[in-house]
């Protein structure tokens, strides 16, 4: 009798990715920016599956397995309340261009803050007097990540709606970018949104995963409003994100950029992109690799062009991974100034 697959877990070098398949002949390879990512707690889930592992800091964590992987920058997430203090000397530890070259590997570390959904119901005047502390730390570049989560319901409804507009109203104050996270609360999620946040605010919906209906109406009403993509994209559970790369590509907007509105993120440690089992060197790999890092966005950009492609049909637009990457990376700038 064989163990469940899913109680291996795989050696840590399977961490170590090589390149994307579609990108290994590509000399000059795109960048990848990681718009969404929780880097210590992907640290920890891998200190606590790799105790005896090799990393022993998120600085020789981020050194090892994102260098070298063409990762151009990282926007880091701390939305727990109250505000864990070690932000503080993290996002020192980037401050100068020697520092990010040394500590690290050249990756420029940035960051933004705000009280998760979840936490709604622990936000208070020392948790906001902190989170606007953060914000003029030269490295925070938005306000996030905030919402409404009507699918665990972990903060009371009405709490949840009162914090989050609170923190929009701060952000909106301060011209801070949004990192929104809403799950099951199309209706008052939009709501809120129209009423407190300007048409022309930047607005990033976290890790997509909502109606491609109200998708749409979002993206109709914020000019630079763009949409999270991770690697819940790859998951056969999930039609809806698949669904909004289809409508995007079928609906240009003459005055936007690229049809893409799309900004590629990990939500590190969850949501490995399932495709990446595919791939030669983890084929043969039993069980599930324990965590996502940002060096996976190509797994979940390959997905996107494929679905792109197909929506495009006969248009002409013929949509590649390096296609994908590109455009992601200039909404990344365009959305975080990043
Ligand atoms: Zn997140």
């Amino acid at each position: 009798m064989g163990k469940n697959k899913k109680s291996f877990v795989p050696t840590e070098s399977c961490l170590s990715l090589s390149s994307h398949p579609e990108l290994e002949e590509i000399h000059d390879k795109p960048r990848i920016i990681d718009t969404h990512t929780h880097l210590v707690s992907t640290f920890n889930a891998y200190k606590s599956k790799y105790a005896q592992g090799k990393y022993n800091t998120v600085h020789e964590f981020v050194r090892g397995l994102y260098a070298g992987h063409n990762v151009e920058a990282i926007v880091d997430v701390w939305c727990e309340a109250p505000v864990q203090s070690v932000w503080r000397s993290i996002a020192n530890s980037a401050l100068t261009e020697e520092d990010r070259r040394e500590k690290w590997g050249g990756i420029e570390y940035w960051f933004v803050m705000g009280v998760h959904p979840h936490e709604a119901s622990l936000y208070n005047d020392d948790v906001e007097t902190d989170i606007l502390e953060a914000m003029a730390h030269p490295r925070c570049v938005g306000w996030g990540e905030i919402g409404l989560d009507y699918h665990y319901d972990n903060s009371p409804r009405d709490i949840q709606r009162a914090v989050f507009v609170r923190q929009l109203q701060h952000a909106v104050r301060l011209g801070k970018p949004l990192t929104i996270h809403t799950r099951e609360a199309e209706e008052d999620a939009e709501h809120i949104l129209k009423e407190h946040v300007p048409k022309d605010h930047r607005i990033h919906i976290h890790c997509y995963t909502d109606s491609p209906e109200w998708a749409a109406r979002m993206l109709d009403h914020f000019p630079n409003l763009f949409i999270g993509v991770t690697g819940v994209i790859t998951y056969s559970t999930n039609l809806n994100t698949s669904a909004v790369i289809r409508w995007l590509v079928q609906h240009p907007t003459p005055s936007q950029r690229s049809p893409l509105r799309i900004v590629l993120e990990t939500d590190a440690p969850f949501m490995v992109p399932s495709n990446i089992y595919a791939t030669p060197a983890l084929k043969e790999v039993k069980g599930r690799l324990p965590l996502s890092h940002t060096a996976m966005i190509p797994w979940t950009a390959a997905f996107v062009a494929v679905v792109a492609r197909e929506a495009a049909g006969d248009s002409g637009d013929e949509w590649t991974i390096t296609q994908v990457l590109c455009e992601a990376r200039e909404n990344a700038r365009t959305m975080y100034g990043v």
